[in-house]
This record gives structure tokens, C-alpha cells and sequence, in this order.
């Protein structure tokens, strides 16, 4: 079995992401929700065939994001959720930061649990998205 390091560069296109997002379901917040596996952190994962060739997929919206934004360099940047779902593949949705600014993003999220989410709260609005996407690039949580 080849994994999502095998992949050749050349997968990573909007159809790949298309293929591969196949079942998931767009809310009304336009989380698009993975419906398929998760693993035990909550981001999908499934086998798909490219090229006559089985990979199984780890951190589906990491896959969906470079499909979009092209490849990411480093694997010490973190996709980050601003809709803080773990399971939402909007590539809309994943910005890429520092595990750092991953975690202050968590405490704005969840401010009296410490940054640590017990609960799966309810979805955040397309507004609140937004406040967040800019608070990101102000550098608010640098
Ligand atoms: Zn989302």
C-alpha cells in the first residue's frame, strides 16, 4: 500500500480534490463535512486509486488544501481549521500556520477550557470565519 508521501506532485489538482471529496456534505455555514472515515483525531481518511494505483489517505483536508494552494513545504506547518472542524474539508476553510498559532487559535475558540475543546460545539458562522481569517493575517495570534 503507497501512502499520501507517494503521491506524485502532479495529483494534486482540483479534480483529485473533487474525486477524492466524493460523499461529503456541504452545511449551511459551508463546512463541507466529511462523511467517510475518521481517524482518531477526527480527520478523514480513505483508500483511493490514482493512476491504476491504491493510497490510503491520511489528513484528507490537508490533501484538498494543496490540491487548491499547491504543496506545502514543511510538514512542521499545520493546517489550521478557522471553522475548528477537524472533519470540514473546505479548502476555504484550512489556513496554514505554526502548531503555535494552531493552539492560540484553540483558546480563542474555547477561551474558558483553556484552548481544550471537551465538547463538539456548535458550527461556526461563514462571519465568524471571516473574524478569525483576519484576525489571522493582522497577526493577532503571533
Ligand atoms: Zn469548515
Amino acid at each position: 500500500m503507497l501512502y499520501v508521501k507517494d503521491l506524485p506532485n502532479h495529483a494534486f489538482t482540483e479534480e483529485f480534490a473533487e474525486l477524492i471529496m466524493d460523499g461529503a456534505v456541504k452545511e449551511e455555514n459551508d463546512c463541507i463535512i466529511w462523511t467517510k472515515t475518521l481517524d482518531n483525531k477526527g480527520r478523514g481518511i480513505r483508500q483511493v486509486k490514482f493512476e491504476g494505483v491504491s493510497y490510503q489517505l491520511t489528513n484528507i483536508h490537508r490533501i484538498i488544501y494543496q490540491c487548491y494552494n499547491g504543496k506545502i513545504k514543511s510538514e512542521k506547518e499545520v493546517c489550521m481549521h478557522i471553522c475548528h472542524h477537524p472533519d470540514c474539508v473546505n479548502h476555504n476553510h484550512i489556513l496554514i500556520g505554526t502548531h503555535f498559532q494552531n493552539m492560540q487559535m484553540e483558546k480563542v475558540r474555547y477561551p474558558n477550557e483553556n484552548g481544550k475543546r471537551r465538547v463538539k460545539g456548535g458550527r461556526l458562522s461563514t462571519k465568524q470565519h471571516e473574524g478569525i481569517r483576519l484576525r489571522l493575517i493582522k497577526g493577532k495570534f503571533a
